[in-house]
């Protein structure tokens, strides 16, 4: 059944040809964007919904979550907000949780927290492995995940089990769980911290990775500067996440590379860091993306128009700049913003993924923050909000 759009105030396209329109419609046929232009010009389709002059924009695209967890961290963010610091070893918490929970609790939780994005617009969703650590819980979260998510990345180079020594365990990961997880997802992550995997422990495992023709991200640069960047720009990964300390080279190298920076402010702001330099990133050329890192221990929020708000208010980033970064730049660093059926923008042929926001632009994501704004939702086609 196709689907007219029409009465849309303001409708901003994320495409170069199209750009923003005002009085505008959209047709949605099939899963895809069928039409897009005036609304005085609008084909006839089998239902017609008026947005009442409302701002319509590409669902989002979270490009990092991880919600193929179990357990409870609220005793440790109240103590980091009583003055504790935030340390990557508090992973080993949800790790233990997470090992002992059934399939059917991983998989309620998963459906939870993909609903409750979904209400607030997104529309394509990124999760991870990464709360198992051995090969058969890893292999349990990534077919758990791929049952809820869109798109599935293999952690298991989240952190060093308890007891472990770090380069067996980085063979186990790079080896055996490699092997054993590869066949549920397309990309391969690691975490290049302090206290998690040095630069060589992460070659290691990315370069495993690449060799079985899963797609490479990274975690970096989160917690101090560090390698992460440069060898995510050194093996050509699709996007290196958080990038809350960066050097001028990083930035210089981002810039020249087509590896996205992908910004997580709400993570940022759970662990009391500073907020990424998303102006340096932008003014150099870099791609930015922002994207919500949904996690129980330091970033437990699924509302990507938070982190828009934030990158505007506290960030420096323009309306239109942190819009285009929580849809585009998310589908670029998942690499599925061009061609049939592309995400995070609105043309024909792209994949009818449409966020109609109660409010006449998008600029009304800054100018309210923290107002729930989402109206209604269609992903692929179909009204889901
Ligand atoms: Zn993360």
């Amino acid at each position: 059944m196709s689907v007219l759009i029409t009465g849309i105030g303001e409708l901003t396209t994320n495409d170069e040809e199209w750009g923003q329109l005002k009085d505008a419609a959209l047709v949605l046929d099939s899963g895809l964007v069928a039409w897009l232009g005036p609304a005085t010009r609008a084909p006839m389709a089998d239902l017609k919904v008026d947005v009442a002059g409302r701002a319509v924009l590409p669902g989002w695209v979270d490009s990092h979550t991880h919600l193929a967890f179990a357990g409870d961290r609220t005793a440790e963010f109240g103590a980091r907000m009583a003055g504790a610091p935030y340390q990557a070893g508090g992973i080993a918490v949800t790790v233990a949780a997470t090992r002992a929970a059934t399939d059917t609790q991983l998989a309620s939780t998963l459906r939870r927290h993909v609903a409750e994005a979904t209400n607030q617009g997104t529309t394509y969703l990124e999760t991870k492995t990464g709360y198992g650590l051995t090969v058969a819980d890893e292999v349990r979260a990534a077919k758990l995940a791929a049952e809820h998510a869109d798109e599935v990345t293999f952690l298991g180079a989240h952190l060093v089990p308890n007891g472990m020594d770090a380069d067996d365990y980085v063979d186990l990961v790079r080896g055996p769980m490699l092997d054993a997880v590869a066949p549920h997802v397309r990309w391969a992550d690691v975490f290049c911290e302090t206290g998690a995997f040095d630069a060589d422990q992460s070659r290691a495992v990315l370069t495993a990775a690449a060799a079985r023709g899963l797609g490479l991200r990274v975690h970096g640069n989160q917690l101090g500067f560090g390698p992460g960047v440069a060898l995510a720009v050194e093996l050509g990964a699709a996007s290196v996440d958080h990038c809350t300390y960066l050097t001028p080279s990083d930035v210089d190298a981002l810039a020249g590379s087509d590896t996205v920076a992908t910004l997580l402010p709400a993570c940022d702001l759970s662990t009391r860091q500073p907020l990424p330099a998303a102006r340096a990133l932008l003014d150099a050329g870099a791609t930015v993306a922002l994207a919500t890192n949904c996690n129980p221990g330091s970033s437990y929020t699924s509302s990507m128009a938070f982190c828009v708000a934030t990158a505007v208010l506290q960030m420096r980033m323009s309306v239109i700049e942190a819009v285009r970064a929580a849809t585009w730049g998310g589908a670029r660093a998942l690499r599925r913003e061009a061609g049939d059926g592309a995400v995070g923008v609105l043309r024909p042929g792209s994949r009818a993924d449409v966020h109609v926001l109660d409010a006449p632009s998008v600029t009304h994501l800054a100018y309210r923050p923290g107002v729930p704004l989402t109206h209604a939702v269609w992903r692929a086609g179909l009204r889901v909000r």
